[in-house]
């Protein structure tokens, strides 16, 4: 039994078989061949080997003659390293002695090696820790040949373990088998953490390097609640994490009962309480949980999930089915947030260095008017059938607002002059995540019909933390005062205009920070569906004013720590876990 400390992405406890997934996304086959099936493995591994060194002096070859020797010499080194006496006896041995089939045997072997390489203090040695990997996929390549499978051909339940899954990998998960997943990098607010919570399955990120350790078929545990992830857990640990599924499973069926009980708090204060969704079917879990609308439609994820870019008509049979399933409810579509971890099967562009601060979102849309035209177009057709909103995302100056409205306001021109039906007095809002927003917040206020804060990004902007890094977790923080402050002069704005405010970041659905916001004057909150009854529970059972002593106290203390402790406190003791 192994276990592991990563970061706890989306709640809940799995067990189940492992899928090992290698660098390029394809499974790592089972680990053990039988006893009489060993000379024929190892011809398989020999035949393997041949093929790769074929391949390598084909390519030396190719490369010497177009760019000279020394280039050559890189597959030379390559060549040598792959027919090292060495390596060969240590594979020989693992698939002899201890039956392990050849692809498990290659893979373990290279990647020790190629830690090693990792970890020498010269980056030029370091670097050939590349190589190494290089030679272990080309030799898998020949080794599983046609038998490569991906993630897509499932047909039993699985836990996913794997070094990444880009959001648009993770978007397309099948919902049906996998269970829960774990990757080795990866930080709390990156897009495949928020694709796990719609899945509605415990994920685990940032783990570190483990996938050596484990093989498919091996039983694992994902603990989504403390971000644990065990590795062949013994018989004591399976029955221990059983009964807390259970539990789980029941305090579920308990919330289920707050599910028509309006969201309010002690005194009787109305909130709206919204889901986000990355996906259509998402609005059935808003609707199972009693959502008040959808606070959130992360529209990019129809750009992820497909290998073409969406039609004008994907787009609306998408929002359609959202818009209707809600009825008069409130759907936020925020126009496509693509760029940074998001990246479709669009052009590439050129030497993005800083992904994060380069062409995304709402820039990446007006730099291509008639992708964002698309979907304008779909989102006002769909807002004839019910009660749709347009957001902007990631706005940074006025001017980029202005910009966006000019656009969607001669789209609306545009369907007019066609006799498209929509409607013209939808509500038009915008993100606010990125500080510079909020420095302006009293001028953004005059021009939107609502806000919503974007706590995921204003984090990452305002603390220079990538979202999506493990290596600085610990200063990726909610409640650092900062934030918090930032958070406040947002609300307090569009309060007095008065305009709506919504927060929607991953903050809103963390029931530690229920008080503190509602506090603050925060009366909306988008979050993720299931966590909907637990936001509602916290709000029924505190007062308004309890929740203003709490931002007040808050306001007292200088760093994240202490408030989140203070927090922490606070809800135990105000709010009684439902059912004890
Ligand atoms: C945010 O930044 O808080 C947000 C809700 O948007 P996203 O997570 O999609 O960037
Ligand atoms: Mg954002």
């Amino acid at each position: 039994m192994q276990k592991l400390q990563g970061i706890a992405v989306s709640p809940g406890v799995a067990i189940g078989e492992a899928l090992v997934m290698d660098n390029e996304g394809f499974r790592i086959p089972r680990r053990f061949v039988t006893r009489d099936t060993v000379e024929d493995e190892l011809e398989r591994l020999e035949g393997a080997i041949a093929a790769a060194s074929r391949e390598i002096e084909r390519n030396c070859e190719a490369v010497s003659q177009e760019l000279g020797e020394q280039y050559g010499a890189i597959f030379k080194a390559h060549l040598q390293m792959l027919q090292d006496s060495r390596l060969r006896s240590e594979l020989e041995e693992m698939i002899r002695q201890r039956h392990y089939s050849p692809e498990y045997a290659v893979s373990r072997t290279l990647r020790r090696y190629a830690q090693v390489f990792g970890r020498l203090e010269s980056s030029y040695l370091a670097e050939r820790a590349n190589d190494i990997f290089d030679i272990e996929k080309r030799l898998l390549r020949h080794l599983l040949g046609r038998r490569r499978e991906g993630i897509s051909h499932l047909s039993s339940a699985v836990l996913v373990l794997a070094h990444n899954l880009t959001p648009s990998e993770t978007a397309n998960l099948d919902r049906r088998f996998v269970r829960g997943f774990v990757t080795e990098i990866g930080g709390p607010g990156g897009h495949t953490a928020i694709v796990a919570e719609a899945l509605e399955i415990p994920a685990v990120v940032g783990t570190g390097p483990f996938l050596t350790e484990v093989s498919g078929g091996d039983q694992v545990i994902i603990d989504g609640d403390k971000g644990l992830v065990i590795l062949q857990p013994d018989e004591e640990t399976v029955a221990r994490y059983r009964h807390e599924a259970e539990e789980i499973r029941s305090m579920a069926v308990r919330l289920e009962s707050l599910r028509d009980l309006p969201a309010e708090t002690a005194d009787g204060v109305r909130l709206q309480l919204l889901g986000n969704i990355e996906f259509p079917y998402e609005v059935d879990h808003c609707i199972d949980r009693g959502a008040d609308g959808v606070g959130l439609y992360r529209t990019e994820f129809l750009y992820l999930g497909s290998e073409t870019e969406p039609t004008e008509e994907v787009h609306y049979q998408a929002y359609s089915q959202v818009v209707r399933a809600m009825g008069d409810k409130p759907v936020t579509i925020r126009t496509f947030d693509l760029g940074a971890d998001k990246v479709p099967h669009l052009p590439e562009p050129e030497d993005e260095r800083n992904p994060f601060l380069g062409l995304r979102s709402i820039r990446l849309a007006l730099r291509n008017l008639p992708l964002f035209r698309t979907q304008l177009r779909a989102a006002l057709r769909a807002s004839a059938l019910g009660n749709v909103r347009i957001m902007f995302p990631l706005v940074s100056t006025l001017l980029e607002l202005r910009q966006a409205k000019m656009v969607l306001a001669d789209v609306m021109e545009d369907l007019e002059e066609h006799g498209i039906a929509f409607r013209r007095d939808l509500h038009i809002g915008m993100m606010v995540e990125v500080p510079a927003a909020v420095m302006m917040i009293e001028h953004f206020v005059e021009e939107v019909d609502f806000v919503s804060i974007g706590t995921n990004d204003l984090i990452q902007y305002t603390l220079a933390v990538d979202r999506s890094n493990r290596d600085v977790v610990g200063l990726y923080n909610p409640a650092d005062p900062s934030i918090l402050k930032l958070i406040t002069m947002t609300i307090e704005a569009a309060n007095r205009k008065p305009i709506p405010v919504n927060l929607c970041g991953q903050m809103s659905g963390s029931p530690m920070y229920t008080m503190l916001l509602l506090g603050m004057g925060l009366r909306r909150f988008s979050v993720t569906p299931s966590a909907i009854p637990e936001i509602k529970n916290v709000c029924r059972h505190v007062t308004i004013e309890q929740c203003q002593a709490v931002a007040a106290r808050v306001r007292s203390l200088e760093n994240a720590r202490d408030i989140n402790s203070y927090l922490k406190e606070e809800l135990k003791r105000r709010v009684p876990v439902l059912g004890q």
